[in-house]
């Protein structure tokens, strides 16, 4: 059993001025395997402070130095690779090999990438007679989530470091283990004290004490669209800039030229990694009519082919979800798709079988659903597909974008020049074309209400950075 007490604020460990503490539950036993404690405003601000005056001397640090730290930071991730897996895969119950390269290995690279960007960024220009240089924008809040919880903590903290800013974290109080590991690579490597701290707690409570501080400069925020929308709201009374990586209802649609074993395959991974607890999961195939009953078929083999079990079974394929509350979440709208007339194809309500213990949801999906339907409209965050049947390419696109999200999308088709086209016409900020990999170099947000930022490559500093221009005589 672990038991913090502290937060990280100014390079030390302090102890929380907050004296209620969170249990941290594993998904697959349900047992608590860790507790935390519930800053309270005085932590915020003590973290707060500890940035701003951190701030002055870390922002004229030149980016080579700033990169060398990332660099260092990687490294040191890098050797506590095992541990990291092994505590995520227990909070957030996705399978250890998985996590081992997803959970764990991600950040590492992702240190590595923004280092590298930041040695060759355009921090400078000169535009006819005007100097124009970007700065860091000061003090960062960075709130992230649980389900990728060290990747999208690296995912803003790299940059913000990297553009010159100082920064308070804020991770998910779901699976927070990580965010300790990360704190403690920078105590070990000797980040500078102050230019990374670290606050755990509740959203309401040590959250939306730091979105609303008037010495914060911006908020960063990886979460829900009902998180954005209030985090929007309290920021606004401050002007901060505000950058958000929100919810997804993904289509992939599969063109009529499609090898369908290929793109169905791809699509079942694409919905189901990490139990479907994935921002860019893609919940909503979008296939031929004419060759529904085909894709249903391959569906239905592959779906029911997943192991889903214990997350250290090296046979597991989909672990559990990461609480009670995500797997009643889920388990609800499987309900609610019933309810509203869609047809089961596979999987169902009930717990798998042989896993009475642990957050277990079997891997579902629905067809002849409607574009009304709640499974169509909303992220359920969990491991549920639906089939959607179009006639004509003008009406998959028009499905693929009848959504309020835009954060992700796939087209499958034995010609690329085709996907691409159709690609274009789709409101997403990433298109995966065919088997195109995942790639952490390449911009990453949402159109809609999937957010309005992006993270990673050099588009990823561009966020924490002011412009200003000089007018030279
Ligand atoms: P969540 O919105 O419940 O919580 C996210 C973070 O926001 C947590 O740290 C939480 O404590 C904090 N928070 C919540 N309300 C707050 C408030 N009022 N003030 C300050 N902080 C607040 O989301 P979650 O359940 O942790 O994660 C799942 C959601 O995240 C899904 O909707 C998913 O799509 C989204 N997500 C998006 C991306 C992306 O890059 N677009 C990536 C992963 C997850």
């Amino acid at each position: 059993m672990i038991q913090h007490d502290s937060h990280f604020i100014d390079g030390h460990w302090q102890i929380s001025h907050g004296i209620d503490r969170l249990e941290v539950v594993n998904a697959a036993s349900e047992e608590v395997m860790a507790t935390i404690p519930v800053g309270d405003a005085r932590d915020a601000n003590a973290a707060v402070s500890a940035a701003r005056t951190a701030f002055e001397a870390w922002s004229a640090t030149p980016p080579a130095e700033r990169a060398g730290y990332l660099k260092r930071a990687a490294e040191a991730l890098q050797l506590r690779q095992t541990e990291i897996a092994t505590l995520i895969s227990q909070e957030v119950g996705m399978p250890f090999a998985y996590s081992n390269v997803v959970q764990a290995g991600l950040p590492v690279q992702s240190f590595v990438s923004i280092a590298e960007m930041a040695l060759s960024y355009p921090f400078e220009e000169e535009v006819y007679n005007s100097l124009v240089v970007r700065e860091p924008i000061g003090v960062v809040v960075a709130i992230t989530p649980w389900n990728y919880p060290l990747h999208q903590i690296v995912a803003k903290v790299a940059p913000a470091l990297t553009a010159g800013c100082t920064v308070v974290l804020k991770p998910s109080e779901v699976a927070p283990l990580n965010a300790y590991v990360l704190a403690e690579v920078f105590a070990e490597i000797g980040l500078p004290p102050g230019v990374f701290n670290l606050v755990t707690g509740t959203g309401a409570s040590v959250g939306e004490t730091l979105v609303a501080h008037p010495d914060v400069d911006m908020v960063s925020l990886t979460g829900s669209t009902v998180a954005g929308r209030r985090i929007g709201a309290v920021a606004a009374q401050t002007i901060k800039r505000i950058a958000l990586e929100l919810g997804g209802k993904s289509p992939l649609i599969v063109l009529d030229d499609a090898d369908l074993v290929e793109a169905v395959t791809a699509g079942l991974n694409g919905c189901f990694l990490n139990s479907g607890q994935t921002c860019i999961a893609l919940t909503r195939m979008i296939v031929p009519r004419s060759r529904l009953a085909e894709v249903e078929a391959i569906v239905k083999a592959g779906t029911e082919s997943l192991i889903v079990g214990d997350p250290f079974d090296p046979s597991t394929v989909l672990g559990p979800l990461v609480s009670a509350t995500q797997r009643d979440r889920v388990v609800e709208y499987i309900e609610k798709g019933v309810a509203e007339g869609a047809r089961l194809l596979t999987g169902g309500p009930t717990a798998p079988e042989g896993l009475g213990r642990g957050f277990y949801v079997r891997p579902t999906v629905f067809s002849d659903v409607t574009p009304d339907m709640t499974i169509v409209r909303e992220e359920i965050f969990g491991p549920v597909l639906v089939l959607q049947a179009y006639d004509g390419e003008d009406e998959a696109v028009r499905l693929a974008n009848d959504t309020i999200f835009g954060l992700n999308a796939a087209v499958y088709s034995e010609s690329q020049d085709r996907a691409v086209a159709v690609a274009r016409r789709i409101r997403a900020g990433q298109v995966q074309i065919n088997d195109g990999a995942f790639n952490i170099h390449a911009p990453f947000g949402g159109y809609g209400q999937s957010g309005n930022g992006r993270e990673f490559g050099k588009w990823g500093i561009d966020e924490f950075l002011e412009t200003k221009s000089m007018q030279l005589p």
